[in-house]
């Protein structure tokens, strides 16, 4: 067993939480810089339904590869090769994946096979929220510059942080005006375990100096909406004297908005895998909750025949996909999307 982690835990208890209070669907540790790939993570994105919600829902409940969406549309069947904008090797991978999720289909032409989508991308995305979680504001590490980062791009339509610390007027004052805050109690969604039975003790009020909107999570300042359709800015180095930044415009931010959101309609926030070890008894939410220690752990990082209180058994059998259709709008084995159904005649 390694170092207790905290922040693992409490970004499951929200999720958990949002998932069964908003109807949201959310993905865990999704990379959201534009300039410079891979140098921001967010904690949490919360994708809120938009208009065709249930059209990208019918698709598949996968991520749609979002180069694919970018490049081929229904009309023509295209070659993808010269469709993509990238190694011939890379475009038939890209439409690989995509003929698999049933966003394409494909056809021969001559010696060549040739992609289609099998229907016209959904306007799905009503809203993104990001949201950084740092239980405690004791030690905050990079929180500002992170969150100064989010407000200046503007990828998301509201920034969130969420922590379990009693939220102070100095700590408000150090956090970008835009950012809203949330005290959340991990431990309102956490299980009690005895072994046998694992109790959720479910609606706890919190106190706090906000708004309690359930259980418990308390809003101590709302978010300002940002404007993602406004180009935004991207810092890339800091130092002490100067900053180099990017200016992403706004098509540049659409493109990683519908990225980011089919990143997370794909992925959700549920570990992968639960570790075969006989202290492993998830909760009804399937958070990954270790009876020997008694809280969540993260199998990932805590589990493992290193472990000391490591005890091979069976892995417990969780149905993530179950889990999530029945309380969140993602639908987990839809039919998926024919032309026909979809009235291609119309593309034509
Ligand atoms: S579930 Fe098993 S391996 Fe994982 S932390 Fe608990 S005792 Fe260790």
């Amino acid at each position: 067993m390694t170092a207790d982690r905290p922040e693992y835990a409490f970004e499951l208890a929200l999720c958990a939480h949002l998932e069964r209070t908003r109807e949201w669907v959310l993905g865990r540790q999704l990379g959201a810089s534009v300039a410079d790939p891979g140098a921001r993570v967010v904690d949490v994105c919360a994708v809120v339904p938009g208009p065709e919600f249930d059209r990208r829902a019918a698709i598949t409940s996968e991520t749609i590869p979002p180069r694919a969406v970018e490049c081929v549309g229904p009309g023509r069947a295209v070659d993808p090769v010269s469709a993509f904008d990238c190694a011939p090797a890379r475009a038939r991978r890209l439409a690989d994946r995509a003929v698999e999720v049933g966003f394409f289909e494909a056809e021969r032409q001559g010696s060549r096979r040739h992609v289609r989508a099998t229907t016209r991308y959904p306007d799905w995305i009503g809203g993104l929220v990001g949201i950084e979680n740092k239980p405690d504001l004791g030690r905050p590490g990079d929180l500002q510059r992170q969150l100064r980062r989010d407000t200046s791009l503007g990828l998301f339509d509201a920034v969130v942080l969420a922590t379990e610390s009693y939220v102070t007027g100095a700590h408000l004052n150090r956090i970008p005006d835009d950012v809203g805050v949330w005290r959340f109690s991990e431990a309102s969604e956490t299980p009690r375990g005895d072994g046998e039975e694992l109790r959720s003790s479910g609606n706890r009020p919190q106190a706090g100096d906000g708004e309690a909107v359930g259980g418990g999570l308390t809003v101590v300042r709302e978010p300002t909406p940002l404007d993602p359709t406004e180009p935004g800015v991207e810092p890339l180095t800091e130092g002490s004297l100067r900053t180099d930044v990017a200016i992403v415009d706004s098509e540049a931010k659409a493109r990683k908005r519908r990225a980011i959101a089919e990143r997370a309609y794909g992925k959700g926030w549920r570990p992968h895998e639960y570790p075969g070890c006989a202290s492993m008894c998830p909760t009804d939410d399937g958070r990954p909750y270790c009876t020997a220690f008694d809280r969540v752990v993260d199998p990932g990082h805590d589990c493992g025949a290193s472990c000391p209180a490591f005890e091979a058994a069976d892995p417990p059998a969780v149905d993530r996909e179950a889990l999530r259709d029945a309380r969140t709008p993602w639908v987990a084995d839809p039919d998926g999307v024919t032309r026909r159904q979809a009235g291609l005649d119309r593309f034509r």
